[in-house]
């Protein structure tokens, strides 16, 4: 086994672009330095995501599943204006897509919430406005304290490389607090993490593991690589702090009786043609250019600091935003395999710096103190220095 638990020979599936060194998602409250990551699972050379997909496409019925989400909206659905569901999300395409479908087509009256961005990006704010505004919702949005948000990205940044981690608790965790406290116990997050990798029999879920959200040992859990204690007495963030970020209890989670499902099991997904929808409901706007480190222009595009995210996944497991998106056009027949592996080659890794100055002074570091930091996480059987460059030791083909 490799550093952070990842297998030592490079696998690429035959199907699409993806690599046997993609990483699941994890309980991102035990993320350490090195600590041991799940990873996609490979069958008769195929990457789960593709067995998933083409399961996705051949052999689930989806009118059957649509029966079933009015079945389970039938049991939340208010009839005196009162909001009878929650949809989490930031007013990208998927979020618009979820939250008109469930009023559109389900007659439901959806509360949407959302946990801001670390930066905006103007089109980003722009979809996001627009969401609530041409959508027609309510929305709770929250901000956390910028100064320690920034701190706990700093230092996510720092110990794990890993800069969206303080943005996951929140994303996470804020909607089922909101819940709880409101009392509407129906949530609908989007995708399957299936799609992309989950654990053993995730694909075939409506609703999300307790994994995602309940942790109990508050001794030993981790934020940002600390515990909260460290937390607290080198950095001044205390519990009350963090009180959206962190998981529930069991106990917690036992009390609130929240209901949170993924809509992607009762619903098909595809991203292009969310995209669409979205661009038809809303007038929900594209990147102006390219997104860096790919070659779309319509995923994930709220936040300045995306493109960081994509980039240390690729630093520390060789995985980066190309190699994600051209996977999925491939399974969703937008794209031949082959052009896919031209795409991953051309811009795969690809170092966001657009956005690099505003996500330097975010965090206090320079450009140069970033790829310093980010060469200490480079595993020895990804890369090797070539005429002083780092270079993956696999290719794409
Ligand atoms: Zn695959």
């Amino acid at each position: 086994m490799a550093r952070y638990g990842l297998p030592d020979n490079i696998e690429i599936c035959k199907n699409c672009v993806m690599t046997n060194q993609k990483v699941t998602p994890s309980q991102v409250q035990r993320d350490t330095k090195e600590s041991k990551k799940n990873t996609l699972k490979f069958v008769d050379g195929l990457c789960d995501p593709c067995r998933v997909h083409m399961n996705k496409t051949y052999e689930i019925d989806w009118d059957k599943r649509s029966e079933e989400l009015e079945i389970l909206c039938s049991k939340y659905r208010k009839s005196d204006g009162s909001w009878d569901c929650i949809v989490p999300g930031s007013g990208g395409k998927d979020s618009v897509f979820q939250s008109i479908m469930l009023k559109e087509k389900y007659g439901m009256n959806p509360l949407t919430v959302t946990w801001a961005p670390h930066i905006y990006t103007e089109y980003g704010w722009r979809n996001f406005d627009k969401w609530i505004k041409k959508g027609g919702f309510d929305n709770f949005l929250f901000t956390p304290n910028g100064k320690k948000h920034a701190l706990l990205t700093r230092l996510a940044f720092i110990n794990l490389l890993h800069p969206f981690q303080p943005f996951i608790f929140g994303q996470r965790n804020y909607v089922m607090h909101i819940a709880k406290q409101l009392g509407v116990k129906l949530i609908f997050f989007g995708e399957n993490p299936a799609e992309y990798g989950g654990f053993e029999g995730e694909d075939v879920m409506s609703k999300m593991d307790r994994m995602y959200y309940v942790e109990d040992d508050r001794n030993n859990m981790k934020i940002s690589g600390l515990t909260l204690k460290e937390l607290d007495e080198k950095h001044n963030i205390n519990e009350q702090d963090l009180k959206y970020y962190l998981p529930f209890t069991t106990k917690e989670a036992d009390e609130s009786n929240l209901d949170p499902r993924w809509l992607g099991y009762y619903l098909k997904f595809h991203p292009q043609e969310n995209y669409y929808f979205a661009q038809d409901k809303i007038g929900f706007e594209p990147n102006d250019e390219r997104t860096e480190g790919t070659y779309s222009r319509y995923n994930s595009l709220d936040d300045r600091t995306d493109g960081f995210h994509y980039w240390t996944g690729y630093i520390k497991f060789g995985v980066g935003r190309t190699m994600h998106e051209a996977s999925q056009e491939v399974r969703n027949g937008e794209l031949l395999r082959e052009e896919a592996v031209k795409l991953v080659n051309k811009y795969d890794g690809e170092f966001p710096m657009r956005y690099a100055q505003d996500f330097a002074d975010y965090i206090g570091l320079t450009i140069d103190e970033i790829h310093e930091i980010a060469d200490k996480f480079r595993p020895d059987h990804l890369w090797e220095k070539v005429d002083g460059e780092w270079k993956l030791k696999f290719e794409i083909k």
